[in-house]
């Protein structure tokens, strides 16, 4: 890779195979969609399990394609992953979602909290934790209307450098979440280290929740556990009447999935927000 100017790479693919050259295109095309506005954030709104009110909603990726179409961010993050671009493109997530919930401020939602998806290798660089107060004093969103979804496995690598970002971030008043908890085969001594106050119980324990004996007793398992911790837990991927009953019969707080709203624009958000408020 040639580097030609502070965020412009041209990446060289002649001697490259099909699918390396495809990754090559991408690469080169990311860069562009950064550079040209084509990434927008959708919400999924987070659900009060006992009141049914939105709690606040998860920040994620999409990427207009000009010529794909509309690109899931699995599609992406982890070739972001790869190549660095996670940096540029978290730094952008970051500033457009604060930038979103000051709006949400103002528009009278006081409590509405944004989740904030942050990669490892965002989390493992020197300057993380000023990054997010800097963007925090610039879009002038409070600290506590933040939240930051970090997976299990970005606790691993670094841990004491990761542990006093997020301590520092805690003690401002930002969430922790910790993401697709139960998948990352890791010891569950960290959360007595870190300053967690969230999990997510990942989709594929709730999937089957209601037909599986092991995904049930998994599911309590977690809920119980993080509330002996004093946690928050979020379920993700709630698709039906039954997950739901199932997870509030357990005392899961917050509610997240197709059976209250898909992923939408912030536009969308807005109407969903409205019409929920007035009815
Ligand atoms: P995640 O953080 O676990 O996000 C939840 C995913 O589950 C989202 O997929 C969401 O659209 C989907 N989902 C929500 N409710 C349901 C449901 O009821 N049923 C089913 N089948 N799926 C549901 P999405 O938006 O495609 O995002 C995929 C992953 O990409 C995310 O998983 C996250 O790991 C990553 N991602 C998304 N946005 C960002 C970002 O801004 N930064 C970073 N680093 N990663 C991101
Ligand atoms: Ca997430
Ligand atoms: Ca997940
Ligand atoms: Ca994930």
């Amino acid at each position: 890779a040639k580097q030609q100017g502070r965020n412009t790479y041209q990446w060289y693919a002649s001697d490259l195979n099909d699918e390396a050259n495809e990754r090559v295109e991408l690469r080169n095309d990311l860069q562009k969609a950064l550079e040209n506005g084509q990434l927008v954030l959708f919400y999924q709104p987070l659900i009060d399990s006992r009141t049914g009110r939105v709690r606040g909603s998860e920040a994620l990726i999409r990427w207009y394609h000009p010529s794909r179409g509309l690109i899931p961010p699995n599609a992406f993050i982890p070739l972001a992953e790869d190549t660095g671009q996670i940096i540029e493109l978290g730094t952008w997530v970051l500033y457009q979602a604060c930038r979103d919930a000051v709006r949400l401020q103002g528009l009278g939602y006081r409590e509405h909290r944004i989740s904030v998806n942050v990669s490892p290798m965002q989390l493992r660089q020197g300057n993380f934790s000023q990054k997010v107060t800097d963007t925090l004093r610039q879009t002038g969103l409070a600290p506590e209307l933040l939240e930051l979804e970090i997976v299990e496995s970005a606790i691993l690598y670094d841990t004491e450098q990761v542990i006093e970002h997020l301590r520092q971030l805690r003690a401002l008043g930002v969430g922790i979440a910790i993401d697709d908890f139960g998948t990352g085969f890791s010891s569950l001594s960290y959360l007595k280290l870190m300053p967690v106050t969230k999990i997510k119980i990942d989709r594929a324990f709730i999937k089957d929740v209601i037909s599986n004996r092991s995904d049930a007793a998994i599911t309590q398992g977690i809920l119980s556990m993080a509330h002996h911790l004093a946690l928050e837990v979020v379920a993700e991927g709630v698709e039906t009447e039954a997950h739901a009953a199932f997870l509030r019969k357990n005392n899961c707080e917050m509610l997240q999935g197709y059976l209250f709203a898909r992923p939408m624009p912030f536009a969308e958000l807005l109407d969903y927000l409205g019409q929920r408020s007035t009815s």
